[in-house]
């Protein structure tokens, strides 16, 4: 059970604490009702097993409840975004009373984040008028009805920073195929901020990130290369390989084409390693999963087979090294569950 604190001084100490010992986990801010904490509006919580069971032994979560911060209590009154006709602008009102909270979200916003360690990713829960990322209702200042949905105060602000990592909303986490880009993107960025400052290690990652960017953005993958290529300042070059890195993986998403081209290049590895009947058999499986015959997944590991089946040493340790086939632990595949 993780212990939620409502206190500045202890939730700042706490996370002074957390920034000195090192960890080799990612690091993971999320909406405190998601872990079972009771700190909801009707004084329950929102627990989701997924983050709680199967996320939480592999990462490091730093858990925040924004409207607790705020200094409201739990139970409290139901909250709203309302969202101004004329100017677009977003408030946070209480329903009966008609206490507008904008400023206090907004102040204890600004005092979460600059008071928490250097993040892998965010998950916030849906449909909250704070943490909602795509799925707070958002209320029309002249009708009065939800006309729309959008981020909640301080998701809103999460995303403004233009952080690097990812933020999703618990609601995609209900898709395996944004589970699984999410926590590729939380290992990818984690991993990078590890990484060591200098031109050879940024080469290496690029190296073995190679399949996967392709599998994003073919065209940036040259891109990002001349950006791993040699540099005079190495901080500089991390930060802005990191930042087009994540902007890459983050902003493009794989496609059924573009994932089939990647295919057609790991093919090429494989030239005087097949027969015709087992080149044929691979072609086919190809086709299969362009027409949704078979899932991505299945395709993986027909070529993770064939890949320590037929291939020299050499090439098969390069192959092998691709993120493609193994981004984050094996467990949190949400192709398991
Ligand atoms: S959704 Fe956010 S503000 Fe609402 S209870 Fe959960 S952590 Fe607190």
């Amino acid at each position: 059970m993780y212990m939620f604190r409502l206190t500045w001084s202890l939730m700042e100490f706490v996370y002074t604490i957390a920034m000195k010992i090192p960890s080799h986990k990612p690091k993971i801010g999320v909406s405190a009702c998601l872990l079972g904490e009771n700190v909801r509006y009707d004084g329950g919580h929102f627990r989701d097993k997924w983050v709680s069971n199967h996320l939480a032994p592999h990462v490091d979560f730093h858990p925040v409840c924004p409207e607790m911060m705020m200094g409201l209590g739990s139970p409290r009154e139901i909250l709203r975004v309302i969202v101004d006709n004329d100017s677009g602008e977003t408030s946070l009102i209480e329903t009966k009373s008609k206490i507008d909270h904008t400023q206090s979200i907004n102040e204890a916003s600004k005092k979460i984040l600059s008071s928490m360690p250097e993040l892998d990713g965010f998950i916030l829960a849906r449909k909250s008028p704070s943490c909602g990322v795509i799925t707070a209702k958002h209320y029309n200042s002249k009708t009065g009805y939800a006309d729309g949905k959008g981020a909640g105060l301080f998701a809103a602000q999460v995303l403004d920073s233009n952080f690097n990592f990812p933020t999703i909303d618990s609601g995609l986490l209900f898709e395996t195929e944004y589970k699984d880009l999410f926590v590729k993107q939380v290992y990818a960025h984690f991993e990078l901020r590890k990484l060591v400052a200098k031109t050879s290690e940024i080469q290496r990652f690029h190296s073995e990130y190679k399949y996967l960017l392709m599998e994003h953005h073919p065209a940036l993958v040259k891109e990002l290369g001349k950006l791993a290529s040699k540099s005079d300042d190495e901080e500089k070059q991390k930060q802005d390989y990191m930042k087009s890195f994540m902007e890459t993986i983050k902003n493009h998403r794989p496609t059924k084409k573009k994932r089939v081209n990647v295919y057609q290049h790991l093919l090429g590895y494989f030239k005087k390693d097949l027969s015709a009947k087992e080149k044929e058999n691979l072609l086919e499986k190809m086709e299969a999963y362009r027409q949704h015959k078979i899932s991505y997944q299945t395709l993986l590991e027909v070529m993770d087979f064939l890949i320590d089946g037929h291939l020299d040493d050499r090439a098969k340790v390069y192959l092998k090294h691709q993120k493609l086939f193994k981004p984050y632990p094996e467990d949190l595949s949400p192709y398991k569950f």
